[in-house]
């Protein structure tokens, strides 16, 4: 994988945006590739916010509006003609592409392509920075929603990355007794800027009395950890992990975990993933979220690798990429 390895400007296919981008903020996900944990061998930068260039150039006056637009977009990029395509759950498309990620090159890159479907334009009362958060923001959105969280009165948060720190703040406005448990002391600092109630992972028992816990960690240790910590009949959701990548990118991570205690507790597990970029950037407009406590450091596109570099510390939670 690589970092603006597009020796001349790509051109857009029919349905295709040619996008400058103002902001990449590299994720779990773009870092996952980075280590060679998928087999992708093309341009990185898996999110943005960015402003349109051009499209096709037979493309209609609808297609033509969007030139000189400000958007962000999903990077999820179905093949719309496969069995689960027509059933309505295209984001499950086994023969998908994912911008920066698999089969499709990625926003590190002076310019780059994305379908205009794909693509949602940012208010004008949204920064760049803020914005360039849509598709993590409408992440955590979902998340939420998946985890129907009204009524639960304990919801315990694995993990302090950029996820769990949002998640936090999405959820713990539909219930106040939301906590995250991480292991990096710096990022406690965050959840106290938000009011969010935080404690050291390795402060807290096995007691099977949380009513929801939700792990965003990706480490299969992690959720072996969560079933320990749910109530018998309670919910385990998990949001971590691969990020968008299909499974057959992956390579394999095998492990031994216990988990009896889903049989034994009889926990119900779930599964998050993905989200709208388009809620994320209405709750970000709606000033319900404050996503300026995520970015750690910024670098310009030329010093790419640094970049990498820097977004590997683990005290580290976004690093945004600037042209
Ligand atoms: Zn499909």
């Amino acid at each position: 994988m690589t970092l603006d390895v597009a020796a001349s400007a790509p051109v857009p296919q029919p349905g295709e945006a040619l996008i400058r981008p103002l902001r990449v903020p590299l994720t779990e996900a773009d870092l996952a590739a980075a280590a060679g944990q998928t087999e992708f061998a093309g341009v990185l930068g898996s999110d943005f916010v960015g402003v349109v260039e051009g499209v096709h150039p037979v493309s209609g006056p609808e297609a033509q509006a969007w030139v000189g637009k400000r958007v962000v977009g999903s990077p999820l990029i179905p093949c719309g003609a496969c069995d689960l395509c027509r059933r309505g759950l295209s984001p499950h498309c086994q023969q998908r592409r994912v911008l920066g990620l698999w089969k499709q090159d990625g926003a590190l890159a002076d310019l780059f392509t994305l379908p205009i479907a794909n693509l949602v334009e940012v208010p004008q009362t949204l920064e760049d920075d803020a914005a360039s958060f849509a598709n993590l923001v409408g992440a955590c959105v979902h998340a939420s929603r998946v985890t129907r969280l009204e009524g639960k009165t304990y919801v315990t948060i694995l993990g302090d990355g950029a996820f769990a720190l949002v998640a936090a703040q999405v959820m713990a406005k539909l219930n106040t007794s939301t906590r995250v448990l991480g292991t990096h002391n710096a990022k406690f600092s965050l959840c106290e800027r938000g009011g969010i109630r935080h404690r050291h992972v390795s402060e807290v028992g096995r007691r099977h009395d949380q009513d929801v816990v939700v792990e965003t960690s990706g480490e299969p240790a992690m959720l072996e950890f969560a079933t320990h910590l749910c109530r018998p009949r309670g919910k385990v959701v998990v949001c971590g992990g691969a990020g968008p990548v299909p499974m057959e990118a992956l390579t394999q991570r095998a492990r031994q975990l216990d988990l009896t205690a889903i049989a034994s507790q009889e926990i119900e597990v779930l599964g998050a993933s993905g989200g709208s970029a388009r809620e994320g950037l209405d709750a970000l407009a709606g000033r319900g979220v404050d996503v300026s406590v995520l970015v750690s450091r910024r670098v310009r596109l030329a010093e790419g690798l640094r970049a990498l570099s820097l977004a590997k510390d683990p005290e580290s939670l976004r690093v945004l990429v600037e042209p």
